[in-house]
């Protein structure tokens, strides 16, 4: 039902099927639950600390389910009031553990840990803030491009094959990868020199695994947005910028640059905050308001709670969205306790973490719940 374009065919009647299913399961969980006790959990890692944070600045009780051996940072914050540990973030899967903490209320707040099961998340019925279906086509590109274009954002021009590039072009590869191993190129020739080294080395496999971009020189810049479905608003919570390996390059003087095999890459190491001229605002917020409209139509009831938009302003100060993210991203941990911009709205110190949990507070209050979990 929900993915456009392929509404008739029997795989598209199954998903439906399975997300109607999904959706009566979750229901019926959330149903049994005793509101005035809830308990917000997630994965310990990613944005877990800003989350668990967020949850008790608001009343709640926390539970972070961390990997063995990896305990010790949730302990040391003392944030999360109980640790379920784990061998493999996958146990969560396991419908004892799901008995456990559906018996104590626990509502999940998905972060980028969640991404690599989400292939399995059929088979987790813990309710979610959050749209389930959404955080699945943003681990797909060719989804999120449809769903960017849909929105009306300029995007960076995307190259089918090596043999149309025709300037500066970024190389990336399917999936989650921080980027790693990305590299730039400006014609075919360079492109496959630099392809075959990557896929000596098994970093690469497939040509069909790698989609190359027009390379946007300019300002990058992540906005991290909430859509509150109980206000019906969009809130600009933090701006952000990332610290990446590349970032060391300008270190090194050009000469050294050229005359060594220098490899760089895009790994994110840190964030650092941003704050944006003001009369470029105006076409971050256009663009999250037309991001949230097209979720609707792309999967219902489209986005719920944290977004981010990652972009790069070029020399004429245009806007280019190159990816969108469908949950919280750790750019969000440079906004605790506030950002100029969500200060700017609440007046108090407020953070996506703590945005996340003031929603559930309200839409319990409400009696919505069942509006900000799927
Ligand atoms: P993540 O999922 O963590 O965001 P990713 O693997 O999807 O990572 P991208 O965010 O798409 O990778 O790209 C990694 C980095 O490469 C970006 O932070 C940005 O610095 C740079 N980048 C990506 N695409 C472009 C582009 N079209 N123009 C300029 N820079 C880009």
């Amino acid at each position: 039902m929900h993915a456009l374009g392929v509404r008739s065919n029997d795989k598209t009647f199954m998903h439906f099927f399975t997300l109607s299913a999904m959706r009566e399961k979750i229901l019926k969980v959330i149903r049994g639950y005793d509101l005035e006790e809830v308990v917000i959990g997630t994965l310990g890692s990613h944005s877990a600390l800003n989350i668990l944070r967020g949850a008790k600045d608001e009343g709640f009780k926390t539970l972070c389910i961390c990997r063995k051996g990896e305990e010790i940072v949730y302990e040391c914050f003392g944030i999360a009031d109980e640790i379920v540990s784990v061998s493999d973030f996958l146990e969560i899967l396991n419908p004892r553990i799901q008995e456990k903490l559906i018996e104590k209320n626990v509502i999940l707040i998905p972060h980028g840990s969640f991404n690599a099961y989400l292939k399995d998340l059929d088979r987790l019925i813990i309710p979610f803030f959050g749209n389930r279906e959404l955080m699945i086509w943003e681990t797909d590109r060719e989804k999120q491009r449809m769903w960017l274009e849909m929105s009306g954002l300029k995007m960076p021009k995307k190259f089918e094959k090596p043999e149309e590039i025709d300037r500066i072009s970024i190389v990336k590869y399917h999936g989650a990868m921080g980027g790693r191993g990305y590299f730039l190129t400006s014609d075919k020739n360079d492109f496959y020199k630099k392809f075959k080294y990557l896929v000596e080395r098994g970093v690469i496999r497939d040509i069909r695994d790698v989609e190359i971009q027009e390379y946007i020189v300019g300002a990058n810049v992540y906005f991290s947005f909430f859509y509150s479905p109980i206000f019906d608003r969009v809130e600009l919570i933090t701006i952000d910028r990332r610290y990446e390996v590349i970032d060391g390059l300008g270190r090194v003087p050009a000469e050294i640059q050229l005359s060594s095999d220098i490899e760089v890459t895009y790994t994110v190491i840190a964030n650092f905050p941003v704050v944006l001229r003001e009369s470029l605002l105006s076409k971050a917020f256009k663009a999250a308001r037309s991001v949230v409209d097209t979720s609707r139509r792309i999967a219902h009831p489209g986005l719920i709670g944290p977004f981010c938009l990652e972009t790069v302003f070029d020399d004429k100060a245009e806007m280019y969205v190159f990816e969108i993210s469908a949950r919280i991203v750790a750019g969000t941990n440079v906004g605790i306790p506030n950002s100029p911009y969500s200060y700017l709205m609440w007046g108090e110190n407020m953070y996506m973490g703590r945005r996340i949990a003031k929603e559930i507070k309200i839409a319990i209050e409400k009696g919505r719940i069942e509006d900000v979990i799927y």
